[in-house]
């Protein structure tokens, strides 16, 4: 579930994507997840889908060893960025405000630690340590 700071708008990285209300702060809590907020498939079950449903899965799903997972709520607008604000917490399981987040800021996450084995992208992110194309197995630049 996503943090009440948080809405939906238009977004110059890609489509929609998710912004600050209001001023989060370093360490804060911005994505917990529900039962009825998440869905799950083995990798080995995404033949067993709608061609419509298996590209929606390939374009939005994160993968954590042979489980794909799908947020159902607005954090799977969540776009990618290779130097994200938010990470997850030590034990993976929580979304937290990786520094302090102004109002209007755009909400960001790196995908590539759980990219799921079948996507690929250009990343438009713009920060200095961009990787350009995005798929499992690229190594996130230090900056
Ligand atoms: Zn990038």
């Amino acid at each position: 579930m996503l943090s009440n700071k948080i809405e939906k708008r238009e977004s110059v990285i890609s489509g929609i994507g998710l912004f600050a209300k209001e001023d989060i702060t370093k360490g804060e809590l911005v994505w917990w997840p529900t039962s009825d907020t998440i869905d799950k498939i083995h990798v080995d079950r995404l033949n067993e889908l709608s061609e419509e449903k298996r590209k929606h899965w390939i374009k939005n799903a994160y993968q954590m060893g042979v489980y794909l997972y799908l947020d159902t709520d607005d954090a799977t607008y969540m776009n990618h960025s290779c130097d994200p604000n938010v990470i997850n917490s030590d034990d993976e399981s929580l979304l937290i405000a990786r520094r302090d987040i102004v109002k209007d800021e755009e909400i960001t996450w790196n995908y590539l630690p759980y990219m799921n084995q079948y996507l690929v992208f250009q990343c438009s992110c713009s920060s200095k340590n961009c990787i350009g194309v995005v798929k499992k197995g690229t190594m996130t630049k230090m900056i």
